[in-house]
């Protein structure tokens, strides 16, 4: 059996990204130049729950969404 590590995220978490990549996309210049870019999730395992931190590899753009339902 393959060893498989699973990170989850909530449903508020992904409409915590939405929005934020959405108002990201307005600024993120990789995306108004149409070049590929790239999403890093930073999960945070604390013992409870994860936080998660996205980053865009613009380097400009990062936000929180950690929700406590993943906790
Ligand atoms: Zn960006």
């Amino acid at each position: 059996m393959k060893k498989t590590i699973e990170f989850k995220a909530s449903e508020k978490s992904i409409d915590k990204f939405n929005k934020w990549i959405k108002k990201h996309d307005l600024v993120c210049k990789l995306k108004k130049k149409k070049k590929p870019r790239f999403i890093t999730y930073c999960f945070t395992p604390n013992g409870i729950g994860s936080s998660i931190v996205v980053k865009c590899s613009c380097g400009k753009g990062s936000a929180d969404v950690t929700s406590i339902e993943n906790w």
